[in-house]
């Protein structure tokens, strides 16, 4: 146990509401509680998990009144002794609170710093705390699964399994290297190279899913296209819920970008309307024109929308063309009235398409349906355990590089010793993952995506 000064926060948001709870860890947590916080007993005879009710005062003067709970080291969150406090929840009330226990010598906590000292205690490791993180922030119910299973240690079990596997080929290798004259049994490069692999395999498997659950945390940024009037405006605003952009059935009148974040099911859509693809003199379009070009660029999900009222036209046919690199979905737009479009110029260039009408808000969910298609969003590939941040997958990359060179090393017939080192360094990597060997940098660079009181 690492013994650290008693610091403390708000763990509640900034804002008036129910209640709010204020957070001490540290060895003095408990000696500062008991000098402000009265009720029939003394916090210091408290046991651990238990709570009382009583006051908080500042001198003898009365704050409010509170529940207190002790959780005593090491059976915390933090692993340190721990006092939460439970107060009305206005803002000012619980500002006080907090100066009265800095006032008696706790100290301020740095953003993430609780759950900083869970990971400095043994109790979480570093893909656990990131979990934690993942949990706060998590939108949507998939996400939160996510998050849950990598708080539970998901990630963590995994890597420590393929770093023992690695350790034992360590051991091995070094037993077999070190005592040459002793009756060890000289290591199979065959075996190694079988264990190797599914080490391998192991890792891979870690990292394959690591887009889906991107997509699920960050969103996707997306770009809705089409040429004037076919009713792009229209299915931002069914989609984002609220008259954002200018709906006019003169073409040409949507020209800024509008940006807004939508959600469809779990996933979130970073959308941007834009003054969509087409042939103009209009110098003002023109502007947006550009502007959709570079959209499309830098977007993840093209919505490309067509009138299915109208035939298709030139532009229509261009605009497929342009975007058939990326990943696409064409909307057939205003189902509501009759279709005389004919989709089957179309069909070389588009991945999905989805018949709708936007004005009438009929047909969204196929669109999610085809944006978790497209995604590979779907409960198969999120069963499986994936990692959850840059950080995690270059950790594990890394590791598996190291371990598909140490395969190609002895598949040239290198030296065991050269291979050792190789395997060595893929296991650094694991260690550095779960936080196990890790530079106080990393550390610092994790917990400071915390919120204070985390
Ligand atoms: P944009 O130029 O592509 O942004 O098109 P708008 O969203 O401004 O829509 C152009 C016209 O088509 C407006 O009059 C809309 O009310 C109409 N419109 C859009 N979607 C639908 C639809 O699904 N059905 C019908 N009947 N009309 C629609």
């Amino acid at each position: 146990m690492i013994f650290l000064s008693t610091v403390t926060a708000i763990s509640t948001p900034n804002t008036a509401g129910g209640i709010a709870v204020i957070r001490m860890s540290g060895e003095e947590a408990i000696s500062i509680a008991d000098k402000v916080f009265r009720s029939g007993k003394r916090v210091d005879e408290m046991e651990g998990y238990t709570c009382a009710y009583g006051y908080v005062h500042d001198n003898g003067e009365r704050i409010d009144d509170c529940i207190l709970t002790v959780f005593r080291s090491p059976h915390s969150y933090t692993g340190e002794d721990v006092v939460e406090i439970s107060c009305h929840g206005g803002i000012y009330v619980t500002k006080r609170i907090l100066r009265t226990l800095l006032k008696n010598g706790a100290e301020n906590a740095q953003a993430g710093e609780f759950t900083k000292r869970a990971f400095l205690n043994g109790k979480l490791d570093l893909t656990q705390a990131e979990g934690v993180m993942d949990i706060i922030s998590a939108g949507g119910e998939r996400e939160l699964k996510m998050a849950e299973s990598l708080r539970e240690g998901s990630i963590f079990k995994k890597a420590r399994e393929c770093s023992g596997r690695l350790m034992k080929i360590l051991g091995d290798l070094g037993a077999w290297a070190d005592y040459p004259e002793e009756d060890i049994p000289s290591v199979e490069p065959e075996n190694l190279r079988t264990e190797l692999r599914e080490i391998s395999k192991e890792l891979s498997l870690l990292v394959k899913n690591y887009d889906s659950g991107r997509v699920l945390r960050e969103g996707i940024s997306t770009a809705i296209i089409g040429r004037p009037n076919v009713g792009k405006s229209t299915l931002f605003n069914c989609l984002s819920g609220c008259e954002r952009s200018i709906v006019t059935s003169i073409a040409g009148t949507t020209r800024d970008v509008v940006e807004e974040s939508v959600r469809i099911g779990d996933i979130v859509l970073r959308l941007s309307d834009t003054a969509g693809i087409h042939e103009t003199d209009d110098l003002i379009e023109g502007i947006g024109v550009d502007i959709a070009e570079k959209l499309i660029e830098s977007s993840e999900l093209i919505i490309a929308v067509f009138d299915g009222n109208s035939p298709l036209t030139e532009d229509d046919i261009y605009l497929m063309k342009r975007v058939k690199d990326k990943k696409c979905i064409a909307v057939i737009n205003k189902s509501d009235l009759e279709q005389c479009i004919d989709v089957r110029e179309l069909e070389e260039y588009i991945q999905r398409t989805v018949y709708l009408s936007a004005k009438e808000k009929d047909g969204v969910e196929k669109l999610q349906k085809a944006v978790e298609e497209l995604f590979l969003i779907n409960e198969e590939t999120l069963m499986t355990v994936t990692v959850s941040n840059e950080r995690q997958k270059r950790c594990i990359e890394s590791s598996l590089a190291c371990v598909d060179s140490a395969v190609e090393a002895l598949n040239n017939g290198e030296l065991l010793d050269a291979v050792n080192v190789i395997i060595d360094e893929a296991e650094q990597y694991l260690l550095e993952l779960t936080g196990e060997r890790v530079t106080e940098a990393v550390v610092d660079e994790v917990f400071s995506r915390f919120c204070v009181g985390k």
